[in-house]
C-alpha cells in the first residue's frame, strides 16, 4: 500500500520517442537532464533509447557520469560546466562536452593530455539567447583555437550547436534571426576548417514545429515525457506521470471554518474536508494555494488554503469520500484528473517546472510500462 506516489508511464516516453523520431529525418537527443525532467534520469533514458533515441542529453559532468556509471553506452553531450571540474573523468568516459568559450576549451584540452585521448567537442554559438555559448564576436576565435586543437589531434569537433529564445511561440520573429545566425556560425566555421558532423539546433518546440531547423540532430526534452512545449497544442504527445495520494483523513467541518495555515480559505457551507498527505516538500508549489485542481470522488476541486509542507486540504462539500480515496493531482488526463498543463496555468509556471519539481525522495517513484 502507498501513500503517495509519482506514477511513470514508460510506455509513454517510448510512444512519445518513437513519435519524435518519426517526425524527422535528423539523429535525435533525447534530454535527461533534471532527473530527467522529475521523471528519473535513468529509467527515461533507457526507455528513450529502447524507443531508438541516438543520444543523451544532460547539463551537468555528474549527471554524464551518472549514466556512465549506468552501462548506458549510447553517445551522451553535457553543456553545462563551470571552471575547474575533473573533465579528464568526461573525456575518460566517453561523455561529448558542450564548449562556448575560450577558458572552457582549455580546460577540455588538458583534460584530454591528462586522459590521453582526444577530447570530443561541440562548439557552441550563441544566437539570441544570452546564455552559454560564443557570442558572434567571440565565435571565430573559438572557432580558430578549437581548429589548431583538432590539427594537433587533441580534440575531435564533433559538433557546433546553438539553442533557440522562443521556438514555442511558433512564427515568433526570433526563431528565423536564430537560424540565419546559426547558419552564419557554421559558414565561419566551415571557413576555419572546422566541417562537424553534427549541426543540433531544436528543441521540443522546434523539432516538433521547424523541420527546417533539424539539421542533423533534435534535442528535445519535454516532448519525451509527453508535454508540450506550444501552450494549447498536444502533438499527439502523451504525459508519462501522474502524481496522486490517498485521502489521509476526512472529517466534517461547519460552514465558516478557516483552513489550513493562515485560514486564507473558509467553508461555505458545512463541508467535508479530505487532508491528502503531499505538500511543497515533495514538489507541489505553495503557490497552488487555493488555485490548482485535484481530482478526487469524481470530481476536480481546488486545493483549499495554503499549500503546507506536507500536505494539501481539499474541500469535498458533500460529495462522498473517504480515508484511503485517491486523489490524483496531475495526469494525463484520461481519468478526468488535471494535466501538468493545468497546474501550470494555475500556478503560473510552465509544465516544465511543475513534472521536474516531483522528484522528492520522499515519494516513490512507481514505473510502469516496463517491458517484461
Ligand atoms: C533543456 C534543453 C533542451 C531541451 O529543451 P525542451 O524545450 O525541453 O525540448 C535542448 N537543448 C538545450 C541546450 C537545453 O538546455
Amino acid at each position: 500500500m502507498w501513500q503517495a506516489e509519482v506514477r511513470i508511464d514508460l510506455e509513454a516516453i517510448r510512444e512519445n520517442v518513437t513519435r519524435l523520431r518519426a517526425g524527422t529525418s535528423a539523429e535525435l537527443m533525447a534530454v535527461v537532464k533534471g532527473d530527467g525532467y522529475g521523471h528519473g534520469m535513468l529509467a527515461a533514458a533507457r526507455a528513450a533509447i529502447d524507443a531508438g533515441a541516438d543520444w543523451l542529453g544532460v547539463c551537468t559532468l555528474g549527471e554524464a557520469l551518472e549514466l556512465r556509471r549506468a552501462g548506458l553506452t549510447t553517445p551522451v553531450l553535457a553543456w553545462l560546466l563551470a571552471p575547474g571540474l575533473p573533465l579528464h573523468e568526461a573525456v575518460a568516459a566517453d561523455v561529448d562536452l558542450g564548449v562556448g568559450s575560450q577558458g572552457l576549451l582549455a580546460e577540455a584540452v588538458s583534460a584530454a593530455r591528462h586522459a590521453g585521448r582526444p577530447a570530443r567537442l561541440h562548439l557552441k554559438i550563441d544566437t539570441g539567447l544570452s546564455r552559454g555559448g560564443a557570442t558572434g564576436d567571440d565565435w571565430p576565435d573559438l572557432v580558430e583555437a578549437a581548429a589548431k586543437a583538432l590539427s594537433d589531434g587533441i580534440v575531435d569537433i564533433v559538433g557546433v550547436w546553438s539553442h533557440f529564445v522562443f521556438a514555442d511561440a511558433p512564427g515568433h520573429a526570433t526563431i528565423d534571426r536564430q537560424l540565419a545566425a546559426y547558419r552564419d556560425g557554421l559558414a565561419v566555421a566551415e571557413r576555419l576548417g572546422v566541417r562537424p558532423r553534427y549541426r543540433h539546433l531544436a528543441n521540443s518546440a522546434a523539432t516538433l514545429t521547424r523541420p527546417d531547423t533539424h539539421f542533423d540532430l533534435v534535442r528535445p526534452g519535454i516532448a519525451v515525457y509527453g508535454l508540450s512545449p506550444v501552450p494549447g497544442e498536444r502533438f499527439g504527445l502523451r504525459p508519462a506521470m501522474t502524481a496522486q495520494a490517498r485521502v489521509m483523513l476526512t472529517k466534517r467541518v461547519p460552514a465558516g471554518q478557516g483552513v489550513s495555515y493562515g485560514h486564507t480559505y473558509h467553508t461555505e457551507r458545512e463541508s467535508t474536508l479530505a487532508v491528502v498527505p503531499l505538500g511543497y516538500a515533495d514538489g507541489v508549489p505553495r503557490h497552488a494555494s487555493n488555485t490548482a485542481p485535484v481530482l478526487l470522488a469524481g470530481r476536480r476541486r481546488r486545493i483549499a488554503g495554503r499549500v503546507c509542507m506536507d500536505q494539501i486540504v481539499l474541500d469535498c462539500a458533500d460529495d462522498p469520500v473517504a480515508a484511503g480515496d485517491v486523489a490524483i493531482l496531475f495526469g494525463d488526463g484520461t481519468r478526468g484528473e488535471p494535466t501538468a498543463d493545468d497546474w501550470a496555468e494555475a500556478v503560473g509556471t510552465i509544465n516544465y517546472e511543475i513534472v521536474t519539481r516531483f522528484g522528492s525522495p520522499r515519494v516513490p517513484r512507481v514505473y510502469s510500462g516496463t517491458r517484461p
